[in-house]
């Protein structure tokens, strides 16, 4: 894979996702990160994005929920370069219907180099980056040369 540099801006895209039993610890971090989250623009799959926005009093942009094509909407955002960091707590602990789709938001995060936060620890770990206030670069896959490598 050939890769290039993607200038992520200062005002970061985030997405909150979390699964149902997963959804008071987001909350209650999202509450305990207020100050930084409210200077980023948030998105969320539908059920978490509104118990979000409820409880900090903050705009956020309501996706689908998860199981009805809330996460592979994520994955498409990620793919089109417009979310540049993920907070999903999902559940360890219970299969879900839509677990393909969980899997596929993972890869597809992974493919595009984006930070993902998976439970409080690596939120707060990330949250106190510098990077997260600041425009830097991220490697991402270089879409044109991946095409013309597979031209016949
Ligand atoms: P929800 O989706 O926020 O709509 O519950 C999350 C998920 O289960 O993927």
């Amino acid at each position: 894979m050939i890769y290039k540099e993607h200038i992520v801006s200062a005002r970061k895209r985030i997405a909150l996702v979390a699964h149902d039993n997963k959804k008071a610890e987001l909350v209650e971090w999202c509450l305990r990160h207020k100050e930084k989250l409210q200077k980023h623009e948030l998105l969320g799959t539908g059920t978490t994005g509104g118990y979000v926005e409820r409880e900090l009093a903050v705009p956020v942009t309501k996706l689908i929920s998860g199981p009805l094509g809330g996460d592979q909407q994520i994955g498409a955002l990620i793919s089109e370069c417009q979310l540049d960091l993920l907070v999903f707590f999902w559940d360890p602990f219970e299969p879900m219907p839509h677990d393909p789709d969980v899997k596929a938001l993972l890869r597809i995060a992974a493919a595009w180099n984006i930070p993902v936060a998976c439970n409080e620890s690596s939120a707060n770990y990330i949250f106190s980056s510098a990077l997260l206030s600041s425009r830097h670069a991220r490697k991402i896959p270089d879409y044109d040369c991946y095409i013309r490598d597979r031209a016949v």
